[in-house]
């Protein structure tokens, strides 16, 4: 998920190499390290947690001399941000040394492998297994190319990474799947990396791996194959970006870029953690508290902003499919309100960065008074995720809009999965339907991809409503917090006052707001809420509001009853909460951006906020 450098030529590749971690900053990352091949054909490497300006001073320059290097900045997935599983990772024989990008799903089956044939471990990470199963090939077929080319075929998961290894130390192999690596062509020299922007002040020239593909990196050449050993023949491309527009991925925000990420993001909260036929759910992080969730009588779930809002969404899940009467509360109200909790109860702590002060606490709160914690947290080796009983980490990778987008997504998706897990245990969610709930999630991504591929549409209304000073959201059911949280994003980001309501509370107060100048935002799929929804859209219309709906392709009445339609694909009512966010996502982003506001960084807010 974070950056890989790697750098082949005739130069002293450590300055190339620290430069390029540099360029990758912006990324967010937890350690660094690299790892340089010397004359003698030996590698030298340093690898520590921390910032690449903070550590940079302790690169042995005098031993970590040599032309051939790769380096990483690492965003912790399995294991700790400490010193010890910083990249590179080496087999136990330190021949092979490799950087690594993504998840090696099936690595605790590698590993039990290798561990029988006599390998040892010493990090926590799924990238050492990596590393050690190319060694258990190389020791066979003594060619560090078919090395990783069959150690790539029996792993599952995602990858881009890059290789050295000291008993053929005139090459760097690469390969990607999932997760991007490129490599720059100079004169006699290749510059390697998964983003271009550690690339572009060397050179222009540069060619992409595609999915499946390795290459072969050699001071004067290459060769691209895919992992089935076919030849690839394909030209350079010239890099038209700038600096800026690289780090972007090519978007005109971060936050924009990340909503667009959703179908890669939601599909790393669920990867390797489910069986598509059956609805099998394993969330490993859980397994010490499994029991404890299926017999639970009580849970309550806790965060904040947004995470708070994912909470309510829990709420709904696990009440309808397990059963399990559930509350939700403010993490800022639960530390202090001496709440009633016993050792029967589970506290579920939603937190992206893992750190955030209320949420922490609440979490000492729970464990003072008896309860089993557990987190749903992005940042691995966070505070929350060190210090909960059991976890799951939602993957969503490093979140640098100030507005939360992705990690939302992927906190309905760990809920899910939970709620999934609890229910087939418990019997509470027929089989038919969990595989009819587990069959749609395949498709999921490919439906959140159509949401995004229609963005556009939203300039158009973002213009008609950029100078509302009010916004109303209303939802029923799952989708009410939706509503909720589409109220947040439009406040954060563009400043505009925005409420989300239970959409038949609206009548309790709210309607007193209503005249031609309020837009409404409805949030209407066809569930069984849709009838009433469709009554809540009257009653707005009738005092002239102007409606905005989220309605399903292929429902045609709605367009009846509003003024502008944003479609969403339909899916299963648990799955619901994930594909509606994203056209209020967009909605917010557009109008703020037509107002000109600072969307990345809203004026007043923290990314995380670890103060109370
Ligand atoms: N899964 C690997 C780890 O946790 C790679 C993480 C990354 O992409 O930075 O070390």
């Amino acid at each position: 998920m974070c950056g890989i450098v790697g750098y082949i030529g005739k130069r002293n590749s450590l300055n190339i190499l620290i430069d390029g971690l540099k360029r990758l900053e912006y990324r967010g990352y937890d350690s660094v390290g690299i790892a340089v091949i010397n004359d003698e054909n030996n590698t030298n490497f340093f690898k520590k947690a921390g910032k690449v300006k903070d550590v940079e001073e302790e690169f042995d320059r005098e031993i970590l001399q040599g032309s051939i290097g790769i380096g990483h900045t690492r965003w912790a997935t399995h294991g700790e941000p400490n010193d010890n599983n910083a990249h590179p990772h080496s087999d136990d024989n330190r021949n092979i040394y490799l950087v690594h990008n993504g998840i090696i799903e099936n690595y605790t089956t590698i590993k039990k492998k290798l561990i029988i044939e006599g390998f040892t471990f010493s990090t926590d990470t799924d990238t050492e297994v990596l590393a050690n199963l190319i060694e258990y090939y190389f020791r066979i077929k003594n060619s560090i190319e078919i090395a990783v080319r069959l150690a790539l075929n029996e792993v599952e998961g995602t990858y881009g990474l890059a290789c050295i290894c000291n008993k053929e130390p005139d090459k760097i192999i690469i390969a990607r799947l999932g997760s991007p690596l490129m490599f720059g062509l100079g004169k006699d020299e290749i510059i390697v990396s998964s983003d271009a922007a550690a690339i572009i002040n060397h050179t222009k020239n540069v060619i992409y791996l595609e999915d499946g593909e390795m290459a072969i990196l050699r001071r004067d050449g290459f060769q691209i194959k895919t992992i089935q050993d076919e030849d690839i023949f394909r030209e350079a491309q010239k890099i038209e970006f700038n600096l800026e527009e690289i780090e972007k991925g090519g978007f005109e925000h971060f936050m924009l870029k990340e909503i667009c990420e959703q179908p890669d993001t939601v599909q790393n909260t669920y990867r390797g953690r489910i069986n598509f036929e059956t609805g099998l759910v394993k969330l490993g992080g859980l397994d010490s508290v499994a029991e404890k969730l299926i017999n639970a009588k009580r849970i309550i779930i806790t965060g904040c902003g947004t995470a708070w809002h994912a909470g309510l969404v829990g709420e709904y899940m696990l009440e309808q499919y397990c059963r399990i009467p559930t509350e939700v509360e403010y993490a800022s109200e639960f530390r202090y309100r001496n709440p009633i909790i016993n050792q029967e109860d589970i506290v579920i702590l939603i937190s992206q960065s893992g750190e955030t002060a209320d949420t922490r606490a609440a979490m000492k709160e729970a464990q003072k008074l008896g309860a089993t914690t557990i987190g749903i947290v992005n940042v691995v080796g966070s505070t929350i995720a060190r210090e909960v009983d059991a976890g799951t980490y939602i993957h969503a990778g490093p979140e640098i809009g100030v507005a939360s987008t992705k990690a939302f997504t992927c906190q309905l998706m760990s809920l899910a999965l939970i709620t999934l897990m609890i229910g087939k245990n418990k019997n509470t969610i027929p089989d038919s339907e969990l595989m009819k709930i587990a069959s749609e999630l395949k498709n999921l991504p490919e439906k959140i991809q159509s949401i995004i591929e229609k963005r556009n549409d939203y300039k158009f209304i973002a213009d008609e409503f950029k100078d509302s000073r009010n916004f109303l959201y209303l939802g029923r059911g799952f989708n009410f917090p939706v509503a909720l949280e589409g109220a947040l994003k439009l406040k954060e980001i563009s400043y505009i006052h925005a409420e989300g309501y239970p959409a038949a509370e609206m009548k309790h107060g709210p309607i007193a707001l209503i005249d031609e100048n309020m837009p409404v935002v409805f949030i209407a799929p066809k569930d069984s809420t849709y009838d009433k929804i469709i009554s809540n859209i009257e009653e707005i219309k009738a005092r002239r509001g102007k409606i905005i709906t989220i309605a399903n392709e292929d429902d045609d009445e709605i367009k009846n009853y509003s003024d502008y339609v944003l479609r969403v694909p339909k899916t299963v009512p648990i799955f619901a909460p994930i594909l509606n966010s994203i056209p209020l996502q967009f909605l917010s982003y557009y109008i703020a951006t037509a107002r000109n506001c600072n969307v990345d960084q809203p004026r007043n807010l923290a990314k995380s906020v670890t103060v109370e």
